[in-house]
This record gives structure tokens, sequence and C-alpha cells, in this order.
């Protein structure tokens, strides 16, 4: 059985909000607790078994969405940009790496942020950081500063409408890849990524046209799978929202498919490990450049000491600069031990600076030489470059620097609007999936000689 949260919360325990009122926090808990599931169990077994052909080499996996969400940004239009732009690349990679792709959204669970600082100083005034819409307000204010428990019942609402959306669009056809054209309605036309794209959707219209001329009608066509993942930060809430399969008797955290633990609660002796431990979802922990061989190895045998197919995988976000030297030794230490898990990268968290200007940003060109690396190391030692971790968004934001439009440092104030890290605006994000779906089409045409890489 899962371990109390009292429990659990006597442990070490890091990035938990402090409440001013326990009770209140109490009280909120136990609504949570008999709300109804966000996923069913099934689910994660499904996404349990995708997960097991990207560790297996059978599979590529793309994860994506937003930094953090907020309860403003929940809007049918938002969410319809982030999905099309998720939808669009993964049709770049499937098509260009010759792979099957799924997609994972970082949605509908993404409202709780862990923080380097407790505080946050403006001009002379200190007030608690902003851990996420989940947690507290991001006015600088006192008053949206304070933790409210209350929010976590908004983040399971606001989970709950954006799933519930997600999951209407791909049923009723919004993902069938026949519909490819229209995904990049929204995308600045005259940009070389969209000429590209637009030649993909027509050589995918055409094969489909083919296709159907000779017969062949495939649903999978139609339907395409999306799952929901979030880094799974507060215990309350995940704890709040666990819940025994009546089919057999396991213990599910149902607020996501797949939960990811974060760089910072990943301790092999910390709450979030233990509790994770006891829940059967795929699982994800992020893994940055300082993390040792003797770390991945135990965080592997008390996540997975049975060895599931698909249950563990490893998010790493080591930085362009360190990627070549510490993935090799974490990817051969782990498979020395004789677990095998998925290899997913995000070229994000390791590259994040600070502007002379006070921006928060990244370089495209440093994110593609992490990914670059991850894709050498990999083909280096004849292992699986298993999927790609993005946050981005389906807005026209410029948070990241260069890409599509050469944004430079001078642009980073016209559309800066994420609340916490920089994010891909939806060009930048497509352009990094045709550079990835080259490597991953090479990786593939080398391992079946049958198949020639797909040339943009
Ligand atoms: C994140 O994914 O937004 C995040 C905080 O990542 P990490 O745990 O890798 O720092
Ligand atoms: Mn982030």
């Amino acid at each position: 059985m899962i371990p109390a949260l009292d429990d659990l919360k006597a442990m070490t325990c890091a990035q938990q909000p402090v409440y001013d009122d326990p009770a209140a926090e109490a009280a909120a808990v136990e609504q949570l607790r008999n709300l109804p599931p966000l996923v069913f169990a099934g689910e994660c077994d499904d996404l349990k078994a995708r997960m097991a052909d990207v560790a297996a080499g059978r599979a590529f996996v793309l994860q994506g969405g937003d930094c953090a969400e907020t309860f403003d940004g929940l809007t049918a239009n938002a969410i319809k940009a982030r999905i099309r732009v998720l939808l669009s690349m993964s049709l770049a990679l499937s098509y260009g790496g010759q792979t099957p792709v799924f997609t994972l959204g970082r949605i509908a669970g993404q409202y709780a942020k862990p923080r380097s600082s407790d505080n946050e100083t403006r001009d002379g005034i200190t007030l608690p950081a902003y851990r996420g819409d989940a947690v507290n307000g991001f006015e600088f204010t006192p008053v949206s500063r304070r933790n409210d428990p209350q929010r976590l019942i908004r983040a399971y609402n606001a989970a709950s409408s954006t799933l519930n959306l997600v999951r209407a669009f791909m049923a009723g056809g919004f993902g069938d890849v026949r519909q490819a054209h229209t995904w990049n309605a929204l995308f600045v036309r005259d940009s070389h990524v969209q000429k590209r794209y637009e030649q993909l959707a027509g050589e995918i219209e055409r094969a489909i046209g083919f296709m159907e001329a000779c017969g062949i009608r495939d649903e999978n066509m139609r339907s395409g799978e999306f799952f929901a993942s979030h880094e799974a930060l507060l215990l309350d809430y995940e704890h709040a929202l666990t819940r025994v399969d009546f089919r057999t008797g396991l213990p599910y955290d149902t607020s996501g498919h797949l939960l990811w633990i974060g760089e910072r609660t990943r301790q092999l002796d910390g709450a979030h490990v233990e509790f994770f431990a006891h829940v059967r979802n795929p699982l994800g922990v992020k893994l940055g450049a300082t993390t040792t061989v003797a770390e991945a190895v135990g965080l592997a045998e008390r996540l997975n000491p049975d060895h599931e197919p698909g249950r563990l995988t490893f998010i790493t976000r080591l930085g362009a600069a360190k990627v070549r030297d510490v993935l090799p030794g974490l990817v051969t230490g782990v498979a020395d031990a004789g677990h095998e898990v998925g290899w997913v990268c995000d070229p994000m968290h390791g590259n994040t600076i600070t502007t002379a200007s006070g921006f928060k940003t990244r370089l495209f060109t440093d994110m593609a030489a992490e990914l670059d690396g991850f894709f050498d190391v990999h083909e280096e030692l004849g292992t699986w470059p298993g999927g790609i971790h993005i946050e981005l968004t389906g807005e026209d934001v410029t948070e990241c620097l260069g890409g599509a439009f050469e944004l430079s440092e001078d642009d980073l104030d016209t559309h800066y609007e994420t609340l916490c890290d920089p994010r891909l605006n939806r060009n930048q994000a497509l352009e990094l999936a045709f550079q990835v779906s080259q490597r991953l089409g090479a990786i593939v045409a080398k391992r079946r000689p049958d198949r020639d890489p797909v040339d943009w």
C-alpha cells in the first residue's frame, strides 16, 4: 500500500509549499480525495507499453508543452494552438524519422514549479517566490503570493477541463493525419519552416491518397494518441489523486498518465522517490549534469526493482557543454547494472541563461547542440535515443533566441509571456523537430539498410 502522506512529509521532502492554515490544507486534500480520477489506470498501462517501445528502440516519444500552465492561460485557443504544434512536430518526426512517434503533453497538471530560492526581491521588497498557479499567484503582492490550498482544487479543475478538451479533439478527428494541412493554419506563412511543413503535409496527403486508392484504410491514421504528463511535485495533490485500480487492486496516481520527478526532488532517500516507488504509472526522472552513475542506478533499483518494461524513463538535461562528457557514463552505467530504461533528451533546462537586461532565455543553437550531443552519444554506444522533452507554446512568443526568425536579445521584450522558463515558439519548435527528424532518420536508416533517410 502507499505510504501515508504524513509519513512522506516527515522524510526529506523538498519543494513543498508551507501553508499558514494547516486545517485548510487538510480540507483541500480531503476534497481532492473524493473527486473523480482524471485518468484511468488502463490508459496508464497503455502508455507504459508505449514507453517500453521507447526503451527497446521501437518508438520515439515527443514530450512537450508549457513550462508552467496557468489558470488564465486555460482557453480553447491556447490549448488548440499547443496541440497543433505538438501534432505538427510529431508528424515531422515520424515522417523524417521513419519511426512510430507518440505525443506526451506537458499538460493538464503542470501547475507547480520547483524554485531555487524561496523568496523573490523586487525594488527592496521581498515576498515568497511564485511556485505555480497550484500554489500561489504570480502577481507580486503579499495577498497574491500567499500559499492558498484551495488552489489545489482549482488546479484539479483546470487539469480536468484541459484533458476534456484534448480528449474531445483527439476523439473528434483533430489528430487525423489527413488534417495535417490544417494544423499549421496559425504558423507564420513566410518562414522556411513553414515551406518545409507544406511540403511534408503535401507528401503525406499524396501518400495517403495512394494508399486509399489501393484500398488500404487504417484507423491508426485517424485516432492520434495523446497522453498527459507533468512534474509530480506537490505531494498533497499527487497523493490525494491516487486511486486503487478496481481491475487489479494496484494504486495509480490518476492526476496524469506519466509523472516525472524533477531534478530538485529526486533524492534517493526523499519522499518523492518513496511515494512513486508505490504507484504503478510509467515514471520519468530528470537527470542533471551532476548526477552520478550510482544515483541513476539507485533510482532504477528503487523505482523499477522488478524490471517492468516501460516503467522508467530518464530525461537528461545536461546542457550542451556537458552532454558528451556525462551521458555516456550514465547510459552505460545503467545498462551494465542490468536496467533497461528509456532515454529522453530535455535540451531546455541545462541551457538557461540570463541576458544583461535580465531576461531568462535559451539559445536555439545551444538546444540544437545538446540534441546533437545526445544523438551522437547514443549512435556511438549503439543505444536508442528515445525522445525529446521540449518547453513550447502555440503562440508566437519571443522567449528563446535564434531559430526560424533569428530572434535577437532586442526582440525578447516583444512577446515575453512566460511566468517561469523561456519556451520555444511554434516556428522554433517545428524547426527543432525537423532537425531532430533528420538525425533520427539517419539512425533508423543505418539500422534498417532497406530504408533511405528522408532529406529535408
Ligand atoms: C521543468 O521541467 O520545468 C523543470 C523544472 O525541470 P528540472 O527538474 O529538469 O529542472
Ligand atoms: Mn521549466
